[in-house]
């Protein structure tokens, strides 16, 4: 049976439905959040306690005037929230003074006049001694880089959303969704629901809920793994910024140590895993362990004690890497988010903006060109 209608539904309760739900409950619509899992939960891509966000964007230097809304919209949660939510370390992007992740930090710090310094292996060592890469490796630190905690910055998205009077049924999976009269009409495994607009903010699953993006946005195994620092002191977030680091073995990513007991570390397309989210493997095994082990043995050997935790997480990767925003062609009150291909989180609070904007007014005043579907399957 139908229950009442909503002016908007939102699938997916994580780091972008959350958000999304937020920013259109405080604009007053009647909103439905449907989540599958618990909120937060540990079985899609946002748990791990520590996600990085920067300013110098090596992906792209358009991604940085989203960055700068980003953090304003995170700060203003963290106030409303009276807790921190983000913590500032400075961020290193290190590498080969030729790599894409040295050279695309720079641009984008040069093209937005992003505080910056470039240190040489050295340098960086003597400031952070943590750090031990080789001798021709630079380092861009930009200072305002840093980490979010996403478990509770999902949570109080969805208390802010609540708070504002939107109605959130966790642990209800959607089953399917259809165009209607209306708008659309979502089925869950509990009821039947029906909107003006629908957004479909599933993280792995998007390729499941919404078929044309299944070759779009692939679901893919990731590692994280936390070591116990044999030098503890190096490894406080006071004196180790997070990092992006290019290395021969790949590109890694790396946290002081914050809310379990270890430096964190991950490598970017762990072992290449493209996986179905339904039958993924959560187990984490020796051999996860080892390439993890192997790269902070070498890289950041004062770190290299024994491990703590490992979990495993989930991407969901584009063909270019950057994100899905957009409404579907054919179907424009049906909004769709996947912005992740491993970098997504830290734009979790401004892409609710931009699709409480699109939901309401068909439009955004974000530049969000790079995002658009149309790059991939025309007339978006
Ligand atoms: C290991 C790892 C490290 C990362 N590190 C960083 C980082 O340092 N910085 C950064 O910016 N980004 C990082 N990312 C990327 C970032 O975490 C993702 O971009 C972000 O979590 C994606 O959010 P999402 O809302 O799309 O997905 P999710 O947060 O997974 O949310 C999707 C939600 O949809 C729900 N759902 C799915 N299907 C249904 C259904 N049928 N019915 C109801 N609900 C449904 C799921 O249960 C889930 O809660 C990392 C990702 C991983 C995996």
């Amino acid at each position: 049976m139908i229950q009442r209608p909503y002016d908007v539904i939102v699938i997916g309760l994580g780091a972008m439905g959350s958000a999304a739900l937020f920013h259109l409950a405080r604009r007053g619509c009647t909103v439905l959040g449907l989540e599958r899992f618990n909120i937060p939960h540990d079985r899609g891509s946002s748990h791990g306690i520590t996600r990085i966000i920067r300013l110098a964007y090596y992906e792209h230097p358009s991604y940085v005037p989203l960055l700068r809304r980003a953090y304003e919209l995170w700060d203003e949660l963290e106030r409303s929230a009276g807790i921190p939510l983000r913590y500032t370390t400075g961020s290193i992007d290190a590498g080969p003074a030729a790599s894409a992740v040295v050279e695309g930090s720079l641009q984008s710090c040069q093209e937005h006049d992003l505080p910056h310094e470039v240190l040489t292996s050295t340098e960086l060592t003597e400031r952070f001694p943590g750090y031990w890469l080789p001798n021709e490796f630079v380092a861009v630190l930009q200072p305002q880089g840093g980490f979010l905690l996403p478990e509770l910055c999902i949570s109080y998205h969805v208390i802010g959303a609540q708070g504002a009077g939107a109605e959130v049924h966790a642990r209800e999976q959607v089953l399917e969704w259809e165009p209607s009269p209306r708008g659309v009409v979502v089925t869950t495994e509990r009821g039947v629901y029906e909107a003006e607009k629908l957004i479909v903010s599933a993280g792995a699953w998007m390729g499941k809920l919404v078929p044309p993006l299944s070759g779009l946005a692939v679901p893919e195994r990731q590692v994280l793994a936390w070591m116990q620092p044999l030098r503890p002191d190096l490894f406080r977030p006071e004196r180790f910024p997070v990092f992006n680091l290019v290395v021969e073995e790949g590109r890694y990513y790396g946290f002081p140590v914050f809310g379990i007991p270890g430096f964190k570390v991950g490598r970017y397309h762990h072992r290449d895993e493209v996986v179905d989210p339904d039958t993924m493997d959560w187990a984490c095994h020796p051999e996860d362990e080892r390439l993890l082990r192997a790269f902070t043995d070498r890289y950041f050997p004062a770190a290299a004690g024994p491990t703590t935790a490992m979990h495993a997480c989930m991407f969901t990767n584009t063909p270019d890497k950057h994100f899905v925003l957009d409404m579907l062609p054919s179907l424009p009150q049906v909004i769709v988010a996947s912005p992740c291909s491993g970098h997504g989180f830290k734009f979790a609070s401004v892409v609710g903006e931009i699709l409480a904007d699109l939901a309401t007014d068909g439009t955004t005043r974000h530049d969000i060109s790079l995002h658009r579907l149309g790059r991939f399957v025309g007339g978006g």
